[in-house]
């Protein structure tokens, strides 16, 4: 089964060709965050512009890779939700068209469904049931895939994302958009111990998160710093920082793992691409044996490969969308 897969939902436009969702052919990501970068972050009109002027371009560049025409493919599968309203209408605008015009079938894929997929494509021995935590730009999931396209949520974020949490902070200590990596980068430079962040925990909740605590502390060390005349050092707040988002995040999905007793682990999402957080996750995974994986960073952010992945397994279930396919820009994992 061959798809060709469509990807739009925040500001990367992106195209891709994978067979048995699997064995990627093709993967043409062109990235807008240049265009964002002076505004300090996505802004909504610009992306929906921009998918337009690219979307067809980055679709024929996914065929030429892949060596491939529209008629070699099986379906088409397109994100239509989570994500911005105006950018997810342009994919699934052009899926339908593509769909509408040659007859091959269309499936419409959840956003957060493609993050978690991006782990099958590099591990081809990874198959349900296993732990994922998702942490991405918009979303902190703690999710039981029990199979393909078959959630149980843990615990989720009962505030700002992690990717979230990084932006912002990047943009306080002055590193600009986008923060992840930018963050990611610094604290190589800095000690992770030289300033103590807060670890939220939830109440009645083990496997929520709260992040925006730990942003306000980060906002009220930089005040106190201006105030006491005393110069801040972006790196160890950047490391320090990093430390407390990377010991929440693991201990719960570690506290997850040893009690629902699944052997299997994986991350998805912007920030599994972050160092720090994968090798925390490769430690603790070793010591208690459970199986690590993780995407290649490429897999992590944005791309579309993820959501042919994730659209091989809808397809092979049966699900086929209809011309009426909307985007969905509040879609819950789970929901169709
Ligand atoms: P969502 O998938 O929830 O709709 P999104 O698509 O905008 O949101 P992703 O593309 O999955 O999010 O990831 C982008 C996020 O990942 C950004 O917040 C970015 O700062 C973060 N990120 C990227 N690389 C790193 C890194 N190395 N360390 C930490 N965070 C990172
Ligand atoms: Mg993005
Ligand atoms: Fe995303």
């Amino acid at each position: 089964v061959t798809i060709l897969a469509i990807e739009s939902s925040c500001d990367e436009t992106a195209a891709a060709v994978v067979r048995n969702g699997r064995e990627v052919l093709s993967n043409v990501i062109y990235s807008q965050i240049a265009l964002h970068t002076v505004y300090g972050g996505v802004v909504p009109e610009i992306a929906s512009r921009k998918h337009i002027e690219k979307v067809i371009q980055v679709i024929d560049q996914a065929l030429v890779d892949a060596n491939m025409k529209l008629q070699d493919m099986d379906a088409i599968a397109v994100t239509y939700g989570p994500g911005l309203v105006g950018a997810l209408l342009v994919g699934v605008s052009a899926a339908k068209s593509i769909s509408f015009a040659t007859g091959i079938p269309l499936v419409g894929v959840h956003h957060i469904e493609g993050h978690i997929s991006a782990n099958y494509i590099e591990n081809k021995e990874l198959e349900p049931p296993f732990v994922c935590l998702v942490v991405s730009g918009g979303h902190s999931h703690l999710v039981v895939v029990k199979d393909y396209g078959e959630y149980e949520i843990l615990g989720r974020t009962r505030d700002d994302a992690a990717g979230e949490a990084f932006d912002k902070v990047a943009r306080a200590i002055g590193l600009g958009y986008p923060g992840g990596p930018k963050i990611d980068k610094v604290a190589k430079q800095g000690n992770p111990e030289a300033i103590h962040f807060p670890r939220a925990k939830v109440a009645q909740a083990e496997y929520d998160f709260s992040f925006s605590g730990l942003k306000s502390a980060v906002l009220n060390y930089l005040n106190s710093c201006e105030m006491k005349g005393e110069t801040v050092d972006q790196a160890d707040v950047a490391a320090s920082f990093q430390k407390a988002v990377v010991d929440v995040l693991v201990d719960h999905s570690m506290e997850a793992l040893r009690k629902c007793g699944y052997k299997k682990f994986a991350i998805a999402g912007g920030v599994a691409s972050n160092s720090a957080l994968r090798a925390a996750f490769e430690e603790a995974c070793t010591k208690e044996n459970i199986e690590f994986y993780h995407p290649s960073p490429i897999y992590c952010t944005d791309n579309a490969a993820m959501i042919g992945a994730a659209g091989y397994y809808e397809f092979l279930k049966g699900v086929r969308s209809g011309y009426d396919l909307n985007a969905v820009p509040g879609l819950k994992l789970g929901e169709r």
